[in-house]
């Protein structure tokens, strides 16, 4: 018997025996093998160098797939590795693993890399590429592998194979200096890397570790081709450019002071007004759909939070407890078990159902100081949350009424988005509480309303909360990014625990059902998202700065300051530059605020009573009088208009509508 090559959309074919598995796979596919990095004998991946037994099923893994892609980058990790063996002898090993956006590597030494290094690291790589040299795999008894990295003086080693290595350890060698405990795959050689660039340096621990050894870790990437990865490059550059802690610091929006505490988040007035726009604008359209608008406290006593769960499932997302009059209290990390204190406050008929409560709910969760990042993880954010208590009849018009909101919000902020349905795993139904027929029910009905509402979804089977199916929304941006912000999750379980009831028609007790609802989710996280999704420029109903108004000289100062105020009594967020600045300065400094509107004014604009609009983005429009102004701006804010076009005809034109008394 021989071995059996199985090739992508063609019939397994026999080969014989004792083979690599790369020789195998050339056997059968000539032409495929050249485009194969590594192979998957009986499910599990291999070197191409490896000898897979009599009987064995051989598969190539081709350059191109995800999985190979994996190995490439790995293996490009340890070219790394070699490369600062090679440079900086006696530094010690950490890990490098592949990550999603490339691979790292760690490494212990007493000097800091520098970004010289960097470089020098990666003109070092390219030279061990250009000697083509090849990944050897070894395989040592543990105690033979444990002597050889002591004697290496590698204690990080010895430790990984203490904890991790079996009977027999395998280890990777690359070129003279290189050998390192590792699993693999890896591809055969370095010549096969094409494309890879070394992208930061940072700092980190053994194992995770605050207490062990501090780390140097080197970031990098690899592509099978170099228009990939200058696309990467690309598209990592645009997302540095509008990274929100930066444009946050440069607008003046928001700050995090360490000095406070890690994760909290300062919204300043410029941050803040948009902050108060986007609860505006959603609360207008929380009282339109029948919603009551509540306010709950920050902490409530400790036996709630046992009554509801949250002791027992979500302990380590809580902060400690604190005493009052000997009573234990606790910093809420969720707002559920106030708006069902509100439902519960007093007996419920099904008359007055559905019961829809909706709060900017401020909670305080813990988050490991070292995944925090900007806004998009903090320790403490506000939830654009509601709850809502509704019979079985009128559970999938709630759904529909909570996914008709989303649209409308997400299109307003010009997102476009893809819906997922969480369902239960078929193969573990006694997971889920609830009942079966009652998951059914449930399932069916939140399918109905996406397909009822025209919304295209995924199923994902196994992804339902033990207490609920549920519809999470995943928002695009400006540049393809995906966000997870919305979901509408249905809750079995408060219900039982709270033992909540309203009485029906029947005259009987019945057990409302309950939706938990957010559409933005926490409006620090998303502001941090439509930061970068704009770029810090902002569409004009949420601009902090609408307009500024730029006089050319001093001599039109008392103009600019009238216009001012005549455009801010309208309601509009205007400011003027009166500083002794040449007219250049004042519009770098106004571009740079990323301002919607420039109202440049000169002896002849103060003569006809017009400003000169210069738009963001296109530049001197021309003069036009300031009611005209007035009146365009404010119909795009009405609008809540994305770009500073309006559809209006006699936009432009001179028409002087008095918007004021
Ligand atoms: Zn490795
Ligand atoms: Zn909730």
């Amino acid at each position: 018997m021989g071995i059996w090559v199985r090739l992508p959309g063609k019939e397994t074919v026999e080969v014989p025996s004792g083979l690599t598995a790369g020789e195998a796979i050339a056997h059968a596919d000539g032409e495929l093998a050249k485009r194969a990095l590594v192979a998957r004998v009986n499910g599990r991946l291999v070197d191409l160098a490896h000898r897979p037994e009599e009987g064995s099923v051989v598969e190539p893994v081709l350059i191109g797939t995800p999985e190979a892609l994996e190995v490439y980058r790995h293996s490009t990790a340890h070219l790394l590795a070699a490369a600062v063996l090679e440079l900086f002898p006696g530094t010690l090993l950490g890990i490098g693993p592949a990550t999603d956006e490339g691979f790292f590597y760690d490494f212990l030494r007493s000097e800091r890399f520098t970004p010289e290094d960097l470089e020098r690291i990666e003109a070092k790589m390219h030279e061990l590429i250009e000697r083509d040299i090849p990944y050897e795999r070894i395989e040592i008894p543990k105690e033979e592998a444990l002597r050889f990295f002591a004697q290496a003086g590698d204690y990080l080693k010895c430790e990984l194979i203490t904890d991790k290595g079996g009977e027999v350890v395998s280890c990777y060698k690359l070129g003279e200096h290189m050998i390192d405990f590792c699993t693999g795959p890896h591809i055969p050689s370095t010549g096969y890397i094409k494309a890879f660039k070394l992208l930061s340096l940072a700092g980190a621990y053994w194992r995770g570790d605050e207490r062990g050894p501090q780390m140097q870790r080197i970031y990098g990437t690899s592509f099978f081709t170099e228009e990939e990865l200058q696309e990467f490059l690309r598209r990592r550059e645009e997302a540095e450019r509008r990274d929100h802690r930066r444009l946050g610091r440069e607008l003046d929006l928001f700050s995090i002071q360490e000095e406070y505490g890690p994760g909290l988040i300062f919204w300043h007035p410029k941050g803040g007004i948009i902050r108060k726009e986007i609860e505006d604008f959603l609360k207008e359209e929380l009282l339109r759909r029948g919603y009551g608008l509540v306010y709950t406290p920050h902490i409530a006593q400790y036996r709630l939070w046992e009554r509801s769960g949250h002791t027992e499932f979500y302990r380590e997302s809580m902060y400690a407890p604190m005493r009052i009059d000997e009573v234990e209290y606790q910093l809420k990390p969720m707002n559920c078990p106030f708006h069902i204190g509100i439902y519960a406050s007093r007996p419920r008929s099904y008359r007055e159902l559905p019961i829809r409560l909706a709060e900017f709910g401020t909670v305080y969760r813990y988050e490991r100081s070292g995944v925090l990042h900007g806004l998009l993880r903090v320790r403490g954010f506000t939830q654009d949350d509601a709850h809502i208590f509704c019979t079985p009849e009128t559970l999938k018009q709630e759904i529909m009424g909570c996914l008709d909101l989303a649209q409308l919000v997400y299109r307003t902020f010009g997102f476009t988005y893809t819906v997922e349905l969480s369902v239960r795993d078929p193969k573990e139904p006694s997971k889920y509480m609830g009942g079966d027929e009652r998951w059914t029910w449930a399932e069916r009905t939140l399918a109905e309303a996406l397909e009822q509402m025209g919304f295209a979804y995924t199923v994902i089977e196994g992804e339902a909360a033990f207490y609920g199916p549920k519809i999470d929304i995943k928002v695009v941006d400006a540049i393809g990014r995906q966000w997870q912000l919305g979901t509408i999750q249905l809750d079995f379980n408060l219900p039982e625990r709270f033992d909540l009831e309203y009485v029906g028609e029947d005259n009987r007790p019945h057990r409302p059902i309950m939706i938990h609802r957010a559409i933005l989710g926490s409006l620090e996280r998303f502001f941090g998202i439509l930061i970068e999704h704009y770029a810090g420029a902002f569409p004009l109903w949420l601009a902090p700065v609408q307009a500024i108004v730029l006089p050319i000289t001093d001599k039109q100062n008392d103009y600019a300051r009238d216009v001012r105020e005549r455009l801010r009594a309208a309601g509009l967020r205007v400011e003027a530059d009166l500083r002794g600045e040449k007219i250049g300065a004042k519009i770098r400094q106004a571009q740079l605020q990323k301002i919607p509107f420039m109202l440049v004014v000169g002896a002849r604009e103060v003569e006809t009573g017009t400003v000169s609009v210069r738009e963001r983005g296109r530049g001197d429009t021309g003069a036009v009088p300031v009611e005209a102004f007035l009146e365009r701006a404010l119909q795009l804010i009405r609008a809540r208009a994305l770009g500073l076009e309006t559809t209006s005809p006699q936009i432009g034109d001179v028409h002087p509508t008095p918007t004021r008394a």
